[in-house]
């Protein structure tokens, strides 16, 4: 086998993992694609299926260490950190603290605009050649606010997107939101309107049909666990459940576990997550005519398939802790006191884990061993929106091409 080794290893199998084996085997080369459970079994499974290539602002803002303790007090609110969890979680808070400094947080968003240009050409690159259009919902994104205080304190925000070119409009009313999304509390007196926003139809089947996509044209699949890698003189060895294999190179794109096994290359990425919950509707009693974001309760609803799901919230809890399904059906009462239309009978709880960094940008990088590994994770609250650029950047970097765009925000090396 050490004459004959793989071509390039991709580890991890959700919608980075896919969108990277897939554009490598566009690129000429001979991807083997491992995952230890399967095709978008973990968090690119559930996620609520937005495209939000406006959403440019780091987590961390400036300020948000005071607000913070507010939420965490509140037993209902969107954020929340188990006691458990409380201290191991101090390190990258202290971190996230610091990205939230006003010359940080500027840097962060630089630099995320220009991964989501890129990522939202890149993406339409990948659905005019892989996708399927009709997986796609043009329909925009309404993000609804109660009262003028708080659209004011937004108003930063959207002045942003606005002086980026990103198309906004901005809604003082009641009525002008019902013109948009009818059935809504009049309580949400303001909103911001994102119309070149976009949603697929279901992330899971997303995901697998890009899969699909890549198994067809000759893309093998391993349900392996990789356990350990160690760089040798000419190769890459992978230890798996099912014994040991060599590469030219390999792709980490584990999600929330990455970390794990850069820890094995000497590399320490403070990657966290930031667990999140959604309840699934398989049908819906309301016509939801696009994705709404609840700014003020960090929740957002949106159609998938023929129904409609709920979700959001942040949970600083870790790998292990179990879930907290409490936090599911508080969004889901949310929302029903949102929209009294609503029929909340049988839905599906769900809890996924967000792979986040504490200045809310990706690794998409070399590591310490050079680029016989790279890193492609902790795109956090925007996988899904990142995915397809993701995969056309660690490409470039596999390929030995120039990179699209200046990855030194996304390096491995930059904590
Ligand atoms: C509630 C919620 C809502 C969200 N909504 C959106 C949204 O609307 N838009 C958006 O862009 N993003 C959204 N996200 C974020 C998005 O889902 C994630 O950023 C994205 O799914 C991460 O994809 P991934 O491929 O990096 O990780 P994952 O999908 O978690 O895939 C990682 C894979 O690696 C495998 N793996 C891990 N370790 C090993 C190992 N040692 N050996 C083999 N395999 C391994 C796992 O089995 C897994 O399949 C949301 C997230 C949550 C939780």
């Amino acid at each position: 086998m050490t004459n004959n080794p793989i071509d390039i290893v991709v580890i991890g199998a959700g919608i980075i993992g896919v969108s990277t084996a897939l554009e490598l085997q566009a690129r000429g080369r001979t991807p083997l694609l491992i995952d230890r459970e399967g095709i978008a079994a973990e968090t690119s499974r559930g996620n609520a299926g937005a495209f939000a290539f406006s959403e440019i602002e780091p987590l961390a803002t400036p300020g948000i260490m005071r607000r913070a303790p507010k939420w965490l007090l509140d037993p209902l609110g969107p954020l929340s950190i188990p006691p458990s969890y409380a201290l191991k979680i101090a390190p990258w808070m202290l971190r996230f603290w610091r990205a939230s400094w006003a010359d940080r947080y500027d840097h962060a968003v630089t630099a995320q605009t220009r991964l989501m240009n890129h990522c939202e050409a890149a993406f339409e690159r990948q659905l005019s050649r892989f996708g399927d259009a009709n997986m796609i919902r043009r329909e925009g994104q309404l993000e609804l606010y109660e009262g003028a205080r708080a659209f004011e304190q937004a108003q930063p925000k959207w002045q942003r997107r606005s002086d980026l070119g990103i198309d906004v409009t901005l809604l003082t009313s009641p009525g002008d939101i019902a013109e948009i999304q009818p059935g809504l509390s009049r309580k949400f007196t303001h909103a911001g309107f994102t119309p070149g926003w976009f949603n697929t139809t279901d992330p899971q089947k997303w995901t697998e049909s890009l899969a699909r996509r890549y198994a067809n044209q000759g893309g093998g699949f391993e349900a392996l666990e990789i356990s350990d890698l160690t760089p040798r003189s000419d190769h890459i060895e992978l230890v798996t459940d099912k014994g040991k294999l060599q590469t030219k190179q390999v792709v980490i794109c584990a999600g929330a576990w990455s970390h794990r096994l850069a820890a094995k290359i000497g590399d320490s990425i403070p990657l966290e997550t930031e667990r999140g919950y959604n309840t699934t509707f398989e049908h819906t009693t309301v016509d939801l005519k696009t994705h709404l974001t609840f700014a003020q309760h960090g929740f957002v609803m949106s159609k998938i398939g023929v129904g409609l799901r709920i979700g959001g919230a942040v949970e600083l809890g870790g790998l292990d802790l179990p879930p907290n399904y409490r936090r599911a059906e508080i969004l889901v009462q949310k929302a029903k006191s949102f929209m009294p239309e609503l029929d909340v009978s049988d839905g599906t709880q769900w809890m996924g884990y967000r792979p986040s960094l504490p200045d809310s940008l990706p690794v998409i990088s070399p590591s310490g061993a050079g680029d016989r590994v790279i890193y492609a994770f902790g795109h956090g609250h925007l996988g899904l929106t990142q995915s397809a650029g993701t995969a056309e950047l660690v490409a470039d970097l596999a390929m030995r091409a120039n990179p699209a765009v200046d990855l030194a925000p996304f390096a491995a090396t930059r904590f």
